[in-house]
């Protein structure tokens, strides 16, 4: 049906997609849109303007200037691969709602499975996010561990005793060394207690992408009975590169460890290129899937192969975030050295640069990135933690709102305490401080670092 198409940029390719679909519209025999539902074309005009220029209050999100949140636009191919499968709307909540895209929604599961060592008889699905991702494994921890609370790390995702307080799950926050990883001692001490029944372990915390020690952690977990979940949300997709020299050889090792978890939460619209609304859970153990069990009188009718939203909490999903990020692993694919892989290793090789590029500046890195996120504070002779907190944030204020030369960043909260162990002579005077965060998840960044870090410097220099 569909004709190669010469044209390379995305508005063709687009046009195609619409006259594609138009063709399949066409074999249903004639149809007219009703007219109840259609509008004035000047109308549409005048407010697709506004809305246009209304769009134009943003951030630079694609640009290698925007080092602040965890957020760019997804791939090209993914706006097509789901722009397309919009105009038909698939539901994948169940075979009925659309077929195509549920099925590959199940490859798309195989492919991550695959990607972190767990079998093919593997479950998963995709969901609208990281958080819900999370919420059906801890849900799941709870049926499997009723009585028992479940451990998080002080550095793990809040939404995480969010949902813990939704599911009635008492939550057991778990204390990370200064670099915001999980301290086994800490994590063994409640363990002995017996009253946790499921750890969350972090691969790439949200504040400075820090990976736990899972190596340890599980094994230990695995002593006490526990069940552990790992929330991969920002950092899974790394486990790509676990055998490439690009990434510190203990990160390498404790991305390896996630293969021993019993459910992994992974977020494709961070670092999978795809566009908001499309997060992924994948269990181990298949039985899990007992726990969802629920009737429908309305749905799974088509077919008594598994309808995906028998194993899921929400009901509908876009269809077309599954055909986006399939359709994107056609021609990106989970692989090391073709592919996401060299995308990923350019954006570390960029927080690598970035945390080099400050050695020698009067901007000091907090520590060594585990992941494509740094961490960095001014000391520039103030003696207090309220002094380093108010020059963190005047050259955050200086960076955003330079007309010329902007930098987009973003301030963490951490706790004076582990400023002092980088600065021990600081005089502690408020208990948290807050120092600048650069997440640079855009592989174009690797050779913006030094530039872009000497312009940091030069905001900081307009005040002495
Ligand atoms: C982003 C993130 C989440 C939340 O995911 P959403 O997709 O924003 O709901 C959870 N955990 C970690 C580690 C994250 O980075």
């Amino acid at each position: 049906m569909i004709e190669p198409v010469a044209a390379q940029s995305l508005g063709s390719w687009l046009k195609e997609a619409d006259r594609c679909v138009r063709i399949w519209e066409d074999r249903w025999g004639d149809f007219e849109i009703h007219p109840s539902l259609r509008v004035d074309h000047q109308a549409l005009g005048q407010a697709y303007e506004e809305y246009l220029n209304r769009l134009t209050d943003n951030y630079p999100f694609f640009h290698p200037r925007y080092a602040g949140q965890m957020l760019k636009p997804p791939h090209p191919v993914a706006i097509l691969g789901y722009v397309t499968a919009m105009r038909i709307n698939p539901n994948n909540h169940a075979l009925d709602g659309g077929p195509a895209t549920a099925d590959m929604e199940k490859e798309v599961i195989v492919k991550i499975s695959r990607m972190l060592e767990f079998s093919d008889s593997a479950l998963g699905h995709l969901t609208t996010s990281g958080t819900i991702a999370n919420l059906e494994a801890l849900f799941v921890s709870r049926e499997e561990h009723p009585e028992k609370a479940i451990a998080v790390s002080r550095e793990a995702h809040y939404t995480h005793a969010r949902m813990g307080h939704v599911l009635g799950v008492p939550m057991e926050k778990v204390e990370t060394d200064s670099e915001g990883r999980m301290d086994l001692n800490a994590l063994e001490d409640l363990l002995q207690d017996s009253k946790v029944g499921t750890v969350v372990l972090t691969a790439g915390t949200t504040s400075l992408g820090a990976v736990d020690p899972m190596d340890e952690a599980i094994p230990l977990c695995r002593r006490y009975g526990a069940r552990v979940h790992v929330d991969a949300a920002y950092g899974g997709f790394f486990r790509l590169l676990i055998h490439s020299e690009i990434i510190d050889a203990e990160v390498s090792k404790n991305l390896d460890a996630i293969k021993e978890a019993d459910s992994v939460a992974l977020d494709p619209h961070k670092h999978g290129l795809q566009p908001y609304g499309c997060g992924c859970i994948v269990y181990q153990d298949r039985e899990v899937g007992r726990h969802y069990f629920h009737e429908s009188p309305y749905t799974y009718f088509s077919s008594n192969d598994l309808h995906l939203g028998e194993i899921s909490l929400e009901c509908s999903r876009a269809g077309a975030a599954a055909g986006a990020l399939w359709l994107t692993l056609e021609c990106l694919p989970l692989l090391a050295d073709t592919g996401l892989g060299p995308v990923l290793a350019s954006c570390l090789e960029a927080a690598q640069r970035w945390h080099v590029a400050l050695e020698d500046t009067p901007l000091k890195s907090w520590k060594k990135p585990d992941l494509d996120i740094v961490g960095y504070f001014p000391d520039t002779g103030s003696s207090t933690a309220s002094g380093i907190d108010q020059a963190s944030q005047a050259l955050f204020e200086r960076s955003m709102a330079s007309t010329e030369n902007p930098i987009f960043l973003s301030t963490l909260r951490v706790q004076s305490s582990d400023l002092q162990e980088r600065m021990p002579s600081v005089e502690i005077d408020q208990k948290e401080v807050r120092i600048l965060r650069s997440v640079l998840m855009r592989p174009e960044q690797a050779d913006y670092a030094e530039a872009l870090v000497a312009s940091l410097v030069g905001f900081l220099e307009v005040d002495v």
